[in-house]
Protein backbone atom coordinates (compact mmCIF):
# COMPACT_ATOMS: atom_id res chain seq x y z
CA UNK A 1 0.00 0.00 0.00
CA UNK A 2 1.79 3.19 -1.29
CA UNK A 3 1.39 6.29 -2.80
CA UNK A 4 4.66 7.34 -3.40
CA UNK A 5 8.50 6.16 -4.27
CA UNK A 6 9.43 8.01 -1.40
CA UNK A 7 11.21 6.88 1.37
CA UNK A 8 9.58 4.63 3.86
CA UNK A 9 8.08 1.84 5.88
CA UNK A 10 6.15 -1.02 5.31
CA UNK A 11 4.12 -1.95 8.57
CA UNK A 12 2.14 -4.77 8.53
CA UNK A 13 -1.60 -3.90 6.66
CA UNK A 14 -4.46 -4.60 8.39
CA UNK A 15 -7.86 -5.16 7.08
CA UNK A 16 -10.75 -5.03 9.67
CA UNK A 17 -14.40 -3.21 10.51
CA UNK A 18 -14.11 -0.79 13.22
CA UNK A 19 -16.84 0.46 15.35
CA UNK A 20 -17.78 4.43 16.13
CA UNK A 21 -17.08 4.60 19.48
CA UNK A 22 -17.24 8.41 20.37
CA UNK A 23 -17.48 11.70 18.38
CA UNK A 24 -16.65 15.36 19.43
CA UNK A 25 -15.85 18.37 17.52
CA UNK A 26 -12.44 20.20 17.79
CA UNK A 27 -13.21 23.13 15.81
CA UNK A 28 -16.58 24.38 13.74
CA UNK A 29 -15.23 22.42 10.67
CA UNK A 30 -12.55 19.58 12.40
CA UNK A 31 -14.64 16.57 14.04
CA UNK A 32 -12.75 13.58 15.88
CA UNK A 33 -13.97 10.33 15.15
CA UNK A 34 -12.60 7.21 17.35
CA UNK A 35 -12.48 3.96 16.12
CA UNK A 36 -12.22 1.02 18.20
CA UNK A 37 -12.29 -2.59 18.12
CA UNK A 38 -10.54 -5.78 19.15
CA UNK A 39 -8.11 -6.32 15.82
CA UNK A 40 -6.81 -2.48 16.61
CA UNK A 41 -4.47 -5.25 18.72
CA UNK A 42 -2.50 -6.55 15.93
CA UNK A 43 -2.20 -3.10 13.99
CA UNK A 44 0.63 -0.74 14.53
CA UNK A 45 1.79 2.69 13.58
CA UNK A 46 5.44 3.51 13.69
CA UNK A 47 5.79 6.80 15.68
CA UNK A 48 8.35 8.03 13.18
CA UNK A 49 6.34 7.70 10.50
CA UNK A 50 6.01 10.76 8.24
CA UNK A 51 1.82 11.59 7.74
CA UNK A 52 0.81 7.67 8.45
CA UNK A 53 -2.65 6.98 6.60
CA UNK A 54 -5.17 4.88 6.33
CA UNK A 55 -7.98 3.89 3.92
CA UNK A 56 -11.43 4.25 5.53
CA UNK A 57 -13.93 1.83 3.94
CA UNK A 58 -17.14 3.88 4.18
CA UNK A 59 -20.68 2.09 4.09
CA UNK A 60 -23.08 3.34 1.10
CA UNK A 61 -26.33 4.89 2.29
CA UNK A 62 -25.74 3.61 5.77
CA UNK A 63 -26.68 0.16 5.26
CA UNK A 64 -23.79 -2.52 6.24
CA UNK A 65 -21.75 -3.61 2.92
CA UNK A 66 -20.52 -6.55 1.86
CA UNK A 67 -16.83 -6.02 3.45
CA UNK A 68 -13.79 -6.84 0.85
CA UNK A 69 -11.45 -9.59 1.53
CA UNK A 70 -7.84 -9.65 0.92
CA UNK A 71 -5.92 -11.85 -1.75
CA UNK A 72 -3.00 -14.41 -0.68
CA UNK A 73 -0.65 -11.73 -2.27
CA UNK A 74 -2.19 -8.66 -0.27
CA UNK A 75 -4.66 -6.84 -2.31
CA UNK A 76 -8.65 -6.41 -1.79
CA UNK A 77 -11.14 -8.10 -3.60
CA UNK A 78 -14.51 -6.27 -3.79
CA UNK A 79 -17.78 -7.48 -3.75
CA UNK A 80 -20.33 -6.38 -6.38
CA UNK A 81 -20.48 -2.52 -7.14
CA UNK A 82 -23.55 -1.52 -5.30
CA UNK A 83 -23.14 -3.90 -1.63
CA UNK A 84 -18.99 -2.86 -1.52
CA UNK A 85 -18.32 0.36 0.64
CA UNK A 86 -16.73 3.67 -0.55
CA UNK A 87 -12.70 3.61 0.11
CA UNK A 88 -11.83 7.18 0.63
CA UNK A 89 -7.95 8.15 2.64
CA UNK A 90 -7.78 9.19 5.93
CA UNK A 91 -4.68 10.38 8.59
CA UNK A 92 -4.16 8.58 11.90
CA UNK A 93 -4.22 11.48 14.25
CA UNK A 94 -3.71 9.38 16.99
CA UNK A 95 -3.49 6.01 17.76
CA UNK A 96 -3.46 4.38 21.55
CA UNK A 97 -2.91 0.74 20.96
CA UNK A 98 -4.01 0.00 24.48
CA UNK A 99 -7.34 1.16 24.61
CA UNK A 100 -7.71 -0.11 21.33
CA UNK A 101 -8.51 3.19 19.76
CA UNK A 102 -8.21 5.08 16.09
CA UNK A 103 -8.76 9.00 16.39
CA UNK A 104 -9.12 9.97 12.80
CA UNK A 105 -10.22 14.01 12.05
CA UNK A 106 -12.49 14.75 9.12
CA UNK A 107 -12.50 18.11 7.64
CA UNK A 108 -16.58 18.64 7.41
CA UNK A 109 -16.62 20.03 3.60
CA UNK A 110 -20.30 19.39 3.04
CA UNK A 111 -22.70 16.72 1.82
CA UNK A 112 -20.89 16.29 -1.76
CA UNK A 113 -18.36 13.67 -0.58
CA UNK A 114 -19.14 10.24 0.94
CA UNK A 115 -16.60 10.41 3.47
CA UNK A 116 -17.79 14.00 4.61
CA UNK A 117 -21.37 13.07 4.88
CA UNK A 118 -20.79 9.95 6.49
CA UNK A 119 -19.09 11.74 9.34
CA UNK A 120 -21.71 14.47 9.73
CA UNK A 121 -24.24 11.48 10.33
CA UNK A 122 -21.79 9.37 12.23
CA UNK A 123 -23.32 7.42 15.46
CA UNK A 124 -21.64 5.28 18.42
CA UNK A 125 -22.03 1.71 16.84
CA UNK A 126 -21.81 2.23 13.69
CA UNK A 127 -19.33 0.25 11.02
CA UNK A 128 -16.64 1.32 9.14
CA UNK A 129 -13.80 -1.03 7.14
CA UNK A 130 -9.66 0.32 7.97
CA UNK A 131 -6.96 -1.08 5.42
CA UNK A 132 -3.69 0.23 6.43
CA UNK A 133 -1.46 1.43 7.52
CA UNK A 134 0.48 3.56 4.84
CA UNK A 135 3.26 5.21 6.14
CA UNK A 136 6.68 7.10 4.78
CA UNK A 137 9.62 7.79 6.99
CA UNK A 138 12.82 9.71 6.56
CA UNK A 139 16.29 10.33 8.10
CA UNK A 140 19.33 12.03 9.03
CA UNK A 141 17.46 15.55 8.34
CA UNK A 142 18.47 18.88 9.52
CA UNK A 143 15.58 20.85 8.03
CA UNK A 144 11.80 19.94 7.76
CA UNK A 145 9.29 21.55 6.00
CA UNK A 146 5.67 20.83 6.02
CA UNK A 147 3.29 22.12 4.29
CA UNK A 148 -0.73 21.57 4.22
CA UNK A 149 -3.99 22.42 4.27
CA UNK A 150 -6.56 21.82 7.04
CA UNK A 151 -7.02 17.92 5.47
CA UNK A 152 -3.08 17.76 6.53
CA UNK A 153 -3.61 19.10 9.81
CA UNK A 154 -4.15 15.90 11.25
CA UNK A 155 -1.04 14.47 9.25
CA UNK A 156 0.82 17.44 10.60
CA UNK A 157 -0.19 17.30 14.05
CA UNK A 158 1.08 13.69 14.59
CA UNK A 159 4.35 14.20 12.83
CA UNK A 160 4.84 17.29 15.03
CA UNK A 161 3.49 15.24 17.96
CA UNK A 162 6.39 12.57 17.41
CA UNK A 163 9.75 14.35 16.16
CA UNK A 164 12.54 14.43 18.14
CA UNK A 165 12.51 17.18 20.52
CA UNK A 166 15.67 17.90 18.50
CA UNK A 167 14.20 18.41 15.00
CA UNK A 168 14.42 21.63 13.42
CA UNK A 169 12.05 23.24 10.60
CA UNK A 170 8.60 24.98 9.62
CA UNK A 171 5.18 24.18 9.18
CA UNK A 172 2.98 26.52 7.16
CA UNK A 173 -0.93 25.43 7.86
CA UNK A 174 -3.37 26.67 6.08
CA UNK A 175 -6.75 26.99 7.98
CA UNK A 176 -10.16 29.51 6.62
CA UNK A 177 -10.45 31.09 9.40
CA UNK A 178 -8.50 31.52 13.29
CA UNK A 179 -11.62 29.05 14.67
CA UNK A 180 -9.62 26.42 13.19
CA UNK A 181 -5.99 26.55 15.00
CA UNK A 182 -5.36 23.67 16.87
CA UNK A 183 -3.03 23.11 19.96
CA UNK A 184 -0.53 20.53 20.16
CA UNK A 185 3.11 19.39 20.35
CA UNK A 186 5.87 19.94 18.87
CA UNK A 187 9.53 20.17 18.87
CA UNK A 188 10.55 23.71 20.09
CA UNK A 189 12.47 23.85 16.72
CA UNK A 190 9.98 23.81 14.44
CA UNK A 191 7.92 27.14 14.15
CA UNK A 192 3.85 26.64 12.88
CA UNK A 193 2.95 29.63 10.89
CA UNK A 194 -0.72 29.58 10.27
CA UNK A 195 -2.20 31.16 7.46
CA UNK A 196 -5.81 32.61 6.82
CA UNK A 197 -6.97 31.21 3.21
CA UNK A 198 -9.75 32.93 1.28
CA UNK A 199 -10.83 29.87 -0.89
CA UNK A 200 -9.26 29.53 -4.36
CA UNK A 201 -6.40 31.86 -2.94
CA UNK A 202 -2.40 31.32 -3.63
CA UNK A 203 -1.81 31.72 0.24
CA UNK A 204 0.20 28.24 1.11
CA UNK A 205 2.45 27.91 -1.74
CA UNK A 206 2.99 31.47 -1.67
CA UNK A 207 4.42 31.23 1.69
CA UNK A 208 6.04 28.09 1.02
CA UNK A 209 7.73 29.27 -2.10
CA UNK A 210 9.05 32.56 0.40
CA UNK A 211 10.52 29.88 2.71
CA UNK A 212 14.07 29.24 3.44
CA UNK A 213 16.40 27.47 5.67
CA UNK A 214 19.59 27.14 6.74
CA UNK A 215 22.64 26.90 3.64
CA UNK A 216 23.66 23.39 3.49
CA UNK A 217 21.01 21.55 5.53
CA UNK A 218 20.23 18.06 4.26
CA UNK A 219 16.19 19.23 3.97
CA UNK A 220 12.80 17.18 3.67
CA UNK A 221 9.96 18.97 2.74
CA UNK A 222 6.37 17.35 3.43
CA UNK A 223 3.11 18.36 1.86
CA UNK A 224 -0.61 17.72 1.35
CA UNK A 225 -3.37 20.05 0.13
CA UNK A 226 -5.23 20.45 -2.70
CA UNK A 227 -4.02 18.84 -6.35
CA UNK A 228 -3.06 22.21 -7.62
CA UNK A 229 -1.51 23.60 -4.90
CA UNK A 230 0.58 20.34 -3.98
CA UNK A 231 1.69 20.79 -7.99
CA UNK A 232 2.82 23.83 -7.64
CA UNK A 233 5.22 23.61 -4.43
CA UNK A 234 6.34 19.96 -5.87
CA UNK A 235 7.04 21.88 -9.24
CA UNK A 236 8.85 24.64 -7.23
CA UNK A 237 10.67 22.60 -4.94
CA UNK A 238 11.89 20.43 -7.70
CA UNK A 239 13.06 23.83 -10.11
CA UNK A 240 14.00 26.05 -7.58
CA UNK A 241 15.88 24.22 -5.03
CA UNK A 242 16.55 21.17 -6.89
CA UNK A 243 15.33 18.47 -4.62
CA UNK A 244 14.58 14.94 -5.49
CA UNK A 245 11.92 12.05 -4.84
CA UNK A 246 13.89 10.97 -1.78
CA UNK A 247 13.72 14.93 -0.35
CA UNK A 248 10.41 15.37 -0.53
CA UNK A 249 6.58 13.94 0.33
CA UNK A 250 4.62 15.96 -1.41
CA UNK A 251 0.87 14.82 -2.18
CA UNK A 252 -2.34 15.87 -3.50
CA UNK A 253 -5.11 15.36 -0.88
CA UNK A 254 -7.64 15.95 -2.64
CA UNK A 255 -9.14 17.74 -6.52
CA UNK A 256 -11.39 20.08 -6.28
CA UNK A 257 -14.41 19.34 -8.55
CA UNK A 258 -13.35 15.46 -8.30
CA UNK A 259 -13.88 12.67 -5.93
CA UNK A 260 -11.57 10.58 -4.50
CA UNK A 261 -10.42 8.01 -6.95
CA UNK A 262 -10.40 9.84 -10.00
CA UNK A 263 -6.89 11.43 -9.78
CA UNK A 264 -3.51 10.54 -8.36
CA UNK A 265 -1.88 11.44 -5.70
CA UNK A 266 1.25 12.70 -7.74
CA UNK A 267 0.03 13.99 -10.57
C1 LIG B 1 -2.64 10.44 2.52
C2 LIG B 1 -3.91 11.29 2.72
C3 LIG B 1 -4.33 11.59 4.01
C4 LIG B 1 -5.48 12.36 4.21
N1 LIG B 1 -5.87 12.64 5.50
C5 LIG B 1 -7.00 13.36 5.72
C6 LIG B 1 -7.47 13.61 7.07
O1 LIG B 1 -6.89 13.15 8.07
N2 LIG B 1 -8.58 14.37 7.22
C7 LIG B 1 -9.29 14.87 6.14
O2 LIG B 1 -10.31 15.55 6.35
N3 LIG B 1 -8.88 14.63 4.88
C8 LIG B 1 -7.77 13.88 4.63
N4 LIG B 1 -7.36 13.61 3.36
C9 LIG B 1 -8.15 14.19 2.26
C10 LIG B 1 -9.40 13.36 1.96
O3 LIG B 1 -8.99 12.04 1.57
C11 LIG B 1 -10.18 14.01 0.80
O4 LIG B 1 -10.64 15.28 1.18
C12 LIG B 1 -11.32 13.16 0.32
O5 LIG B 1 -11.69 13.60 -0.96
C13 LIG B 1 -12.53 13.21 1.23
O6 LIG B 1 -13.48 12.30 0.74
P1 LIG B 1 -15.03 12.67 0.60
O7 LIG B 1 -15.72 11.37 0.35
O8 LIG B 1 -15.48 13.50 1.75
O9 LIG B 1 -15.08 13.57 -0.70
P2 LIG B 1 -15.02 13.03 -2.23
O10 LIG B 1 -16.19 12.14 -2.51
O11 LIG B 1 -13.66 12.47 -2.48
O12 LIG B 1 -15.19 14.37 -3.04
C14 LIG B 1 -16.48 14.95 -3.28
C15 LIG B 1 -16.34 16.43 -3.62
O13 LIG B 1 -15.82 17.09 -2.47
C16 LIG B 1 -14.67 17.86 -2.82
N5 LIG B 1 -13.74 17.81 -1.66
C17 LIG B 1 -13.02 16.76 -1.19
N6 LIG B 1 -12.31 17.12 -0.10
C18 LIG B 1 -12.59 18.43 0.11
C19 LIG B 1 -12.17 19.39 1.08
N7 LIG B 1 -11.33 19.07 2.07
N8 LIG B 1 -12.67 20.65 1.00
C20 LIG B 1 -13.54 21.00 0.02
N9 LIG B 1 -13.98 20.13 -0.94
C21 LIG B 1 -13.51 18.87 -0.88
C22 LIG B 1 -14.08 17.18 -4.05
O14 LIG B 1 -13.37 18.11 -4.83
C23 LIG B 1 -15.34 16.69 -4.75
O15 LIG B 1 -15.88 17.70 -5.56
C24 LIG B 1 -6.23 12.84 3.11
C25 LIG B 1 -5.81 12.51 1.81
C26 LIG B 1 -4.66 11.75 1.62
C27 LIG B 1 -4.20 11.41 0.20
Amino acid sequence: MSLTAAPRIEPKLQLCVLHVVRIYDLTPHMRRIVLGGRDLENFDVPTNALGPYIKLLIPPNGIEPEWPTLSDDGRLIWPALDRRPVMRTYSVRHFDKDACELHVDFVMHGDRGVASAWAARAKAGDPVGLWGPGCTTTQNIDWYLFAGDQTALPAIAFILENLPATARGEAYIEIPDESEKQIFGKPSGVDIKWLLGKKETPVLQDAVKAASWPAHSRVFVWAGAESATARSIRSHMKTKHGLDRDQMYILNYWRRGQAEGGFGYLD
